[in-house]
Order: structure tokens, then C-alpha cells, then sequence
């Protein structure tokens, strides 16, 4: 034990550290979990005490892993594979996210192509994905030729992947796949994920900190670069202790695992436990890319699920009332002309699910997505999926008959035997589990309407990383979809296989690398107490037991989630998008300066808050940079403007829009954004890397690697 007291009054604070050997005992009354892993070896903890004799618990190790998705633990397994024991995880909620608890029709992962007669290969992967636009070549190489690796993994766990009776992984094609790369284990593909990852990290005795709130990453200057050097999370379980359950985590790496940014969306088909805590990332000074790039598409609401597949090509009816459920419409039969076209951009947007404005013109799958929002947001009614009823035309329109369809919709329907009455017969028929699902979730779309909305489903874009997956901030790993490789496209199935691969890439870099032990106690606190000091006092300030209730927060949290759905999802306008962003900042400060909440038990919620809103603030900053420099519509969002055209006749002038030109600035470049050192937003228009022509001549790679060249 040794005690330290550093400097004067008003200068750096007393400060006290005492070691000891980590007590699991009392850990495991934490959590039941906590239990199960209660072996972990070289993990240290020690109590510290900051100003005024609060004792805060420390724990010092090799690397601290923020999340429990599939990246998360994926990362973990690796470390502790390749001989990293002295790590952990962290998580707000064991469970939570987005791997655990999305899914949807067929939930895909892009892979090398590890069957059929179709020749693959690495670099012709790489091509696929660099074509989805903005995304640097050397990071799509590394996703390419890494994917089967780590799929192989997640086979090796017990991921269900089918095969055939000669072990050949079947493949099908996603959207921008040429080759047959996908595949599937079922609806719950990531969810599958996790629960065999989960069960890896279990039998490795890996220590999970459960129900822990991380709340800051803590840093140091080092020669002209900023290392994060550990994290600060609130014991949820523990929130009303004298420390308002501060734990302090001293990490020679952190693994940032916190998945997408679901929080700051009104409409959102991220589960409910999927905020995202990008925010943290931010505040360090984490450079982000492609924060424009997110993907929109129909999703029930009561119970967040995306509509794809069969749920679509069963051709619904699609309704909308009033708030109170009256003036029953079928409001898309005044926007097409006639019954056909529409049946067929139904069944279509089974697989064409994502909102595109290239798929908009001429009666296309997304103009369904055009007129969801316009009846949810504009008309503010509500919009139903009727699966007991098949699509009447009501006076408008014939009614719908088989033989309106075009030849792909009713090849398949035949093929599928399912020609059959009511769209429920139809989904009973092509894929009765999409039925029980709902049930579970207390909805019976036999009988009853299934509420949509367009919603918010994953970002290609986010935090940057190198080919090892560190970001600017050394020792920092954003892995997952909190780390934005992908681009303007992406394929489906992509986002899974890039978690993946980046979270074993930054173990292997991590375990080559960066595998020292922690420094001590006194010389982590040198560099963090007044970090550390700064929250503590910044909660201490906020909580306010003469406040009645917490109002504020659920005001705030819904302030900045209808900014975003309104303005920066998939539709945007440039003077929205600037008006949003003095709004964004100006809750950003008021937030800063007067929130206020009752008890300790809403400082988690505060928290996110502040997250929320600095994320939503650094989304919209991208937005408007995007536009200014002349960006239209692209990816998965419509870029309202008076000088393009109307999409079809029937949609009122404010939908005229544009794609972008060939060679737009905007598709030459990636756009970065961050914050400096003032806090002040920077935005940089970077050149996009070409895919690397190395030589891979044996030899030659054989000595670099005796050398110890290759991870570097
Ligand atoms: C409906 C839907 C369907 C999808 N379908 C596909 C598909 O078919 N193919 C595909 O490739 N991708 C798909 N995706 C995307 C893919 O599922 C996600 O990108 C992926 O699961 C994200 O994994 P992750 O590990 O990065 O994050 P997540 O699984 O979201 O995990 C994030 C973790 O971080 C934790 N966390 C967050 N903040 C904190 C904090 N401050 N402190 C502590 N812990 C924190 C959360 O609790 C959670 O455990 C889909 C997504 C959705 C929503």
C-alpha cells in the first residue's frame, strides 16, 4: 500500500492509493453473472480516493472491452486465445444491444464465397465492397480477405451456419453481391452469435463487469498524441453508495465495442436497448468518418423488427388513420398508377429493403418509403401493414389479382406455392416463423394491423480506425458498428462480417503490440484524477433532490430523437439540417450547464443524454458540411431540392431531388469530422485509399514475417 499527496491547494488534488488483491467475493454480490466469473487471473484492484476522502474502486489491466455485442466478446475470445488474459468487459446491460436482440427476415453475414461454381477471392471481395462507395481500400481488403477467418470462428463456437453433406457453407446473393457470399443462420443470425460467443468467454472465465455504465474514456497527452489510458463507469447496481458507484478502469487499451448510434432516432428499428455511446468517443477527440451514411427502412414499432423478405413479398396492405386510429386509408393507391406496379413495388422492397433514392423513380420499391413518411411525419397519421386483407384498390385502382404482378414477383410466388388467398396464407405458406414471431411479441398479424414507420437501422459510417482498427487515439479500438469502414453502400451482411473481422484484427494487434501490464496506480492517477475529479464533481452538481421528477431527461432524450428522425434520417434539406444544428448545440450547452435530475438512479440516463446530444450534434455537423459542398441524394437518404425533378407525377413539388453527378466531389472524398482540443467541430475531406497492390510473393512475406514486420 503506499499513500502519495500531491501538490497544493487549488492545484492538482490530494489523492490516495491503496492496493490490494481484487475481491471477487464482493464483486459476485453484484450480479449473479459476477459468479460465473469470478476466476479471472492478473486483474488488480485497488481503491483510490479522490478529494475529500471518497473511495472510488480501481482496476488495472492489459485491455478493458466496452459492450457485449458480437464484436465486443469476439474481441475478447480472441485476446484471451492469443494469450491475453488480463482483460475484461464492461458492459450497461449483459444482453443489451444490438447482435443480441435484432434480426430480421434472414438475417445475413457476408463472407468470402466458400462454395459453388462462381471463382472468389479476396481481392475481388475487396473490389465489391470498396465499389459501395467511400470506403478506403485497405480497410476493405483487411474485412475481404480476414472473412473467412472469422467466420470460421464463429463456426468453431457453434454458430449455426448451414452447410451440406460435404461441409460446403451454401451461399446466396445480397444487395450489391455479385457472387453468392451470403449467408445465414436464420433470422437471429447475430443474436446466435452471441450466445455461442457468449458461451466462449464463459468458459474462459473472462471477468464481465455487468449493469456498468461506461460515462467517460480518460486520456494523456503523449509526444504530440493522445492515448486513452482507461474509463470511468457507474455501478448501476450501486448508484446510491457515497460514490454514486464510480468505478475507475486504468487500461493500457480499451476495445470500444458500443455498437450504433440507435438513441438519438425517434424511428428506430435498434432494439431499445441499443442507444450507443459514440459520444464518449467524440469527446476525446476520436475522428469520425461517414457520419451521412446510415441505413432507413420500413420496421414495425410496437416491437422494433425489419419488414424485409417475406414479409414483403407476401404483398401487404398498406393503411393509414388518424392518431386515434379513424379515416382507415389506403393511402399509396393516389400515388401509383396502377395496381400492378404497386403489388410489385411491394414484393419487391422485400429485397430491396433499405430506402434508395435510385429505386424511387418510376414506381419503385423506396417510393413506398417516400409516402410512409409522408403520411407518418408530414400528415402525422399512422401507417399499418394488414396481412389478413390482400391490396383493393378502393375505386382508384383494380383490385389486386396474381396476374398484375410482373413476371419476377409472380415466378416466385408460383415457385414458392404460394398463389394463395390473403397475404397471411401467403407468409404462413413461404414462412410461418415470421407469424410466431410477432406473437411472441404479443402481436397477432393474423388478426390484428402491425404498426410501420420508416426507421433507422444501422451506420455504415462512424468512428475512423486504421487496417488494425486503432483510431486516432492511440490505444483506442472502436470495433463493430461503432467503428464506420463501410461507405455510401454496403452489402447485406456486411456490418456482421466487419465486426468481426475488426475486433480480431485489433486483438492480434493488441497482442503483438500493446501487451503490457498497467502502469501502477500512481502514475495512471497523475494523469487521471482530474479527469476523474471533473465527473465526479460535474455529478455531484447535477443532482438535485428538490427536483420533483425527471422530466427534463425524457424531454431532452425525445428533443433530440425527433431532430434527427425529422431532419437528418432519410430525408434531408439543407436549411432543416443548419436550423437543427444551432438547436443541437444549444441543448448541447443548456444540458451542460442546467440538467438537473433527482436521485443518483437517473445518473446513467444523464448521461446518455449528454451523449446523445453531442452525437446528434457531430451527425447533423457532417450533414450540413455534406451539403454545402453540393452533396445529393445518395446511399439510403433523399436530398430534398427545388432544381431536380419530381419522381412521378403524383408526388407534390417538394419532392423534387437529384442524385449526385458522376465524380461529385463528395463520392471522390470521405468526409472526417471531430472535435479539437477547444471542443470546436473540424471537418476534413480526405482522399479515399486505393485497394494495396502488394507483392505476395511468398518468400518475400515468409521473411518479413520471421522479422516481425507485419504487425506494425
Ligand atoms: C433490425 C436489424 C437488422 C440487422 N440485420 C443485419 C444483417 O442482416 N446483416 C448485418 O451484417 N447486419 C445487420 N444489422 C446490423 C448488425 O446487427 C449490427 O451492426 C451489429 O450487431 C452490431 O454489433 P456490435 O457488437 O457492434 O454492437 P451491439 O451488438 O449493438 O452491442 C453494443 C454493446 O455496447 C453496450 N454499450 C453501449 N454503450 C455502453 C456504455 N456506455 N457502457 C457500457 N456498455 C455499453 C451495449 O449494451 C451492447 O452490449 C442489423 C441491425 C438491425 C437493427
Amino acid at each position: 500500500m503506499y499513500i502519495k499527496q500531491v501538490g497544493l491547494m487549488n492545484q492538482a488534488p490530494t489523492l490516495k492509493v491503496k492496493s490490494r488483491l481484487s475481491s471477487f467475493n464482493q464483486l459476485s454480490r453484484i450480479h449473479p453473472f459476477m459468479i460465473l466469473f469470478a476466476e479471472q487471473k492478473n486483474m488488480k484492484e485497488s481503491v483510490i480516493e479522490i478529494d475529500g476522502g471518497t473511495s472510488l474502486p480501481l482496476f488495472s489491466l492489459n485491455t478493458l472491452i466496452i459492450g457485449s455485442g458480437a464484436a465486443a466478446l469476439n474481441a475478447a475470445s480472441n485476446l484471451h486465445k492469443m494469450g491475453k488474459e488480463d482483460i475484461a468487459v464492461v458492459t450497461d446491460e449483459w444482453g443489451g444491444g444490438t447482435s443480441n436482440n435484432a434480426g430480421s427476415d434472414k438475417q445475413t453475414y457476408y463472407k468470402l464465397s466458400l462454395s459453388g461454381d462462381l471463382p472468389d477471392s479476396s481481392l475481388e471481395m475487396a473490389k465489391d465492397l470498396f465499389k459501395g462507395g467511400s470506403m478506403h481500400g485497405d480497410i476493405a481488403l483487411c474485412e475481404a480477405q480476414n472473412s473467412a477467418q472469422a467466420f470460421f470462428h464463429l463456426v468453431s463456437l457453434g454458430v449455426p451456419f448451414p452447410h451440406d453433406r460435404y461441409g460446403k457453407y451454401a451461399g446466396y446473393k445480397t444487395d450489391h453481391d455479385p457472387r453468392g457470399r451470403a449467408t445465414s443462420a436464420g433470422p437471429l443470425t447475430s443474436h446466435l452469435m452471441f450466445e455461442c460467443l457468449a458461451k466462449d468467454i464463459k468458459s474462459r472465465g473472462i471477468k464481465v463487469f455487468d449493469m456498468h455504465e461506461v460515462i467517460g474514456l480518460l486520456t494523456e497527452a503523449k509526444d504530440n498524441e493522445k492515448h486513452v489510458i482507461g474509463a470511468i463507469a457507474l455501478d448501476k447496481n450501486n448508484l446510491d453508495s457515497s460514490n454514486y458507484g464510480f468505478v475507475v478502469f486504468n487500461a493500457v487499451n480499451v476495445i470500444l465495442a458500443t455498437g450504433g448510434p440507435g438513441g438519438i432516432y425517434k424511428a428506430s428499428v435498434y432494439p431499445e436497448s441499443q442507444l450507443g455511446s459514440s459520444g464518449l468517443a467524440f469527446e476525446i477527440g476520436a475522428i469520425a468518418n461517414n457520419l451521412t451514411e446510415s441505413q432507413y427502412g420500413l420496421a414495425s414499432v410496437k416491437f422494433r423488427w425489419n419488414l424485409s423478405g417475406t414479409y414483403q413479398q407476401v404483398i401487404p396492405r398498406y393503411v393509414s388513420a388518424d392518431r386515434e386510429g379513424r379515416g382507415e386509408r389506403e393511402f399509396l393507391n393516389d400515388y401509383f398508377p396502377d395496381m400492378g406496379k404497386l403489388a410489385t413495388a411491394i414484393f419487391l422492397k422485400g429485397y430491396q429493403w433499405p430506402f434508395d433514392p435510385r429505386k424511387v423513380a418510376n414506381y419503385g420499391s423506396s417510393l413506398i418509403d417516400i409516402l410512409v413518411y409522408q403520411e407518418t411525419v408530414k400528415k402525422e397519421r399512422r401507417v399499418f401493414l394488414d396481412f389478413t386483407r390482400n391490396p383493393s384498390g378502393g375505386g382508384v385502382l383494380e383490385d389486386f389479382t396474381f396476374d398484375q404482378l410482373n413476371e419476377e414477383a409472380h415466378t416466385y410466388l408460383e415457385k414458392s406455392g404460394a398463389l394463395l388467398s390473403t397475404p397471411i396464407d401467403r407468409l404462413r405458406k413461404m414462412n410461418e416463423p415470421a407469424i410466431d414471431l410477432y406473437k411472441r411479441h404479443g402481436i397477432d398479424i393474423s388478426k390484428d394491423y402491425l404498426e410501420i414507420a420508416v426507421c433507422a437501422q444501422h451506420n455504415n459510417g462512424g468512428l475512423k480506425g486504421d487496417i488494425w482498427w486503432e483510431s486516432n487515439i492511440k490505444h483506442l479500438f472502436p470495433v463493430g458498428e461503432v467503428n464506420g469502414t463501410h461507405g455510401v453502400y454496403r452489402q447485406g451482411g456486411a456490418a456482421l462480417n466487419s465486426g468481426q473481422v475488426g475486433s480480431m484484427r485489433a486483438a492480434l494487434y493488441i497482442s503483438e503490440r500493446y501487451n503490457d501490464d498497467p502502469r501502477d496506480g500512481k502514475s495512471f492517477m497523475n494523469s487521471a484524477n482530474a479527469q476523474i475529479k471533473k465527473k465526479f464533481e460535474f455529478v455531484q452538481r447535477i443532482i438535485d433532490p428538490r427536483i420533483e421528477e425527471d422530466s427534463f431527461i425524457r424531454s431532452t432524450r425525445s428533443e433530440i430523437q425527433e431532430r434527427m428522425s425529422a431532419c437528418c434520417a432519410h430525408i434531408r434539406e439543407l436549411e432543416r439540417v443548419r436550423k437543427a444544428i444551432t438547436e443541437a448545440w444549444r441543448l448541447y450547452s443548456r444540458l451542460k450547464k442546467e440538467m438537473k435530475v433527482t436521485s443518483p438512479q437517473a445518473l446513467p440516463a444523464a448521461f446518455k443524454n449528454l451523449d446523445l446530444c453531442l452525437t446528434h450534434a457531430l451527425y447533423l455537423e457532417a450533414s450540413r458540411e455534406y451539403l454545402e459542398k453540393g452533396g445529393k441524394s445518395r446511399g439510403s437518404y433523399l436530398v430534398l431540392d427545388s432544381e431536380g425533378e419530381k419522381p412521378c407525377k403524383e408526388l407534390g413539388e417538394e419532392w423534387k431531388f437529384c442524385l449526385n453527378e458522376r465524380d461529385a466531389f463528395v463520392d471522390k472524398k470521405i468526409l472526417e469530422v471531430y472535435l479539437n482540443e477547444k471542443l470546436e467541430v473540424e471537418k476534413q475531406w480526405v482522399d479515399i485509399r486505393p485497394i494495396p497492390q502488394e507483392e505476395t510473393w511468398f518468400e518475400n512475406v515468409w521473411s518479413e514475417y520471421r522479422k516481425g514486420n507485419i504487425i506494425k
